[in-house]
């Protein structure tokens, strides 16, 4: 069985309600926490599985499920595709995340094992990285819980909220009604508290409501400390990071003020010279658009065989549909991710006429 928040609304006419509706509650929570906890009870073997490059919200939906199954006795397991950013290091339990191209036959038993696979924070196949291959064919129940715009259906069931401004809030309030209660724990309320700052930029930006709130106001009455994660998420740069930071804006960033746009662009010698660690580039992406009449920011970074493009907007721009209609991507519609098979220099010229053609779309003055 199938169930998603799509159910009885055509497409259009569910994105002209949220549209319309801003913050209204469109999951019918009880109806999913029900084929969740079902799923939940009959398994003996679960795994939790977050997506590729995980980001605070996969890392903190993930490890937020598993204290709770652990805790009621639930034999749990969890793989990410691959390797955790340094700054989410911290998070306790996050050294039990098995890293699939690390440990390829540990993992590949864990999938094996399974009878119950929980996908976090992510709708398409193609963000299990290696692991794809491996969770598709497996004869293990699926459930995704998710909150990107996209739905791409590989699973028996899809708990998806576009209006919930992460993983973890949607999480957080599946299981406050499996659980009769917020369940008090603190180690979980601090996953869920990183799920949330990370995926609003510590209330920045993303769509969080009145609803978050409250929901923040459950974890920090279990005791979290909220200063330390804020410092652990957000304080916790090398000084390799910072000057990293400074050569970025000073040195590669172009500005197209016709366009409202601006871009960075860093070159693996770039990243080399400042010793860069994963996650080191979190977060550049967005310092383009403090600059006045810049509605629109790319970050473009040369990887091994390929370009990692980052999008943000402000106001109605979707870079969702950006990433995905020119670079095979995805996301929310101010912000979104994407990949280029060519080289830098070809993939900012092919970027550039994309841009071109969409840039009557992008509004100054948001
Ligand atoms: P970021 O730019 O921080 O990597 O990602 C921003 C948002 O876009 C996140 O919600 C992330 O899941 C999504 N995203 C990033 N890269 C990709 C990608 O290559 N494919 C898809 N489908 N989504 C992506
Ligand atoms: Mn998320």
């Amino acid at each position: 069985m199938v169930l998603n928040v799509f159910d009885g609304f055509p497409l259009a006419e569910y994105f002209i309600s949220l549209r319309t509706l801003k913050n209204t509650m469109v999951l019918d929570l009880v109806k999913y926490t029900k084929e969740l906890s079902k799923h939940l009870f009959e398994a003996d073997n679960i795994l939790l599985v977050c997506h590729v490059n995980p980001d605070g919200d996969a890392i903190g939906s993930q490890l937020a499920l598993y204290h709770y199954l652990i805790s009621k006795g639930k034999k749990t397991s969890m793989i990410s595709p691959n390797y955790l950013q340094e700054f989410l290091k911290w998070m306790e339990g996050s050294e039990e995340i098995h890293i699939f191209i690390k440990e390829r036959k540990v993992c590949k038993e864990l999938i094996y094992k399974a009878d119950l696979v929980i996908m976090l924070d992510f709708n398409q196949s193609g963000r299990l990285g290696d692991a794809e291959e491996y969770i598709l064919k497996s004869k293990a129940k699926k459930v995704i819980i998710d909150h990107h715009v996209t739905l791409n259906n590989f699973a028996d069931l899809i708990i998806s909220d576009p209006s919930r401004c992460s993983t973890s809030e949607l999480l957080h309030e599946l299981l406050t009604v499996i659980n009769n209660g917020v369940f008090l724990h603190k180690a979980y309320s601090e996953a869920i508290y990183v799920g949330i700052i990370t995926d609003t930029g510590n209330f920045e930006h993303g769509s969080f409501t009145g609803n978050t709130f409250r929901l923040i106001a459950d974890l920090i009455e279990t005791g979290i400390d909220k200063n330390r994660v804020f410092n652990q998420i957000f304080n916790n740069f090398s000084a390799d990071r910072m000057r990293l930071q400074g050569y970025s804006l000073n040195e590669r960033m172009v500005v197209i003020p016709e366009y409202h746009a601006a871009y960075i662009f860093l070159t693996r010698a770039d990243l080399s010279k400042y010793n860069y660690k994963k996650g080191d580039t979190e977060g550049f992406v967005n310092l383009p658009l403090s600059i006045n009449g810049i509605d629109f920011s790319t970050l473009l970074i040369e990887k091994e065989g390929y370009i990692k493009l980052s999008f943000r907007s402000k106001g109605d721009f979707s870079v969702n549909e950006f990433a995905e209609s020119y670079f095979s991507g995805g996301g929310h519609l101010n912000a979104a991710g994407g990949e280029y098979y060519d080289s830098l220099e070809n993939t900012i010229k092919y970027f550039l006429e994309m841009l071109k053609n969409e840039a009557w779309k992008i509004r100054s003055g948001f």
